[in-house]
């Protein structure tokens, strides 16, 4: 099986309603959708999901924004989808994320930056589990994928 990352289309995302475009791009680029969910992410939820920056200052403001409205929760597949993604995301604030990039097109503060990606495999783990359960992944065929990755011989 090919690489999984968690992908959320934000609250900023969702209410710019740029949900589309976001999309458009993680399939131009041949990813595979295996799982999806739309939700409003609870401040519970969000200080579980970003335990990593307890005791950071921006935590606080960052599960308000993520627990202030709904949330796109996805999970897609590709080898190296993980390192991919985070260059098609950008530098975390979009002032400072390349043009070209989705942070960089779509924003230019220091919060409201659109997308979430896992950062590395254990990180993907532990965001799809919190997220889905196993049988809510859908394992099939893209009927494109040779034509996307082609063959390494
Ligand atoms: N964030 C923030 N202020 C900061 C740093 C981060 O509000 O000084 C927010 C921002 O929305 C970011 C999220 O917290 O996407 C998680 O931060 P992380 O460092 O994990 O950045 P990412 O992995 O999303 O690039
Ligand atoms: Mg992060």
């Amino acid at each position: 099986m090919a690489e999984r990352t968690l992908i959320i289309i934000k609250p900023d995302g969702i209410q710019r309603q740029v949900a589309g475009q976001i999309i458009s791009r993680l399939e131009r680029r041949g990813f595979k959708l295996v799982g999806a969910k739309f939700l409003h992410i609870t401040v519970e939820l969000a200080n579980e999901l970003y335990s990593v920056h307890h005791g950071k200052p921006f935590l606080n403001g960052l599960v308000k924004f993520i627990s202030s409205s709904p949330s796109l929760v996805m999970v897609w597949e590709a080898d190296g989808i993980i390192e991919i993604f985070r260059k098609m995301m950008g530098a975390t604030f979009g002032c400072n994320a390349e043009t070209g990039t989705i942070r960089g097109d779509f924003s230019c503060g220091k919060r409201f930056n659109l997308v979430h990606g896992s950062d590395s495999p254990e990180s993907a783990a532990r965001e799809i589990r919190f997220f889905f359960k196993p049988d809510e992944l859908v394992n099939y065929d893209l009927t494109n994928a040779h034509w996307i990755c082609g063959v390494n011989d």
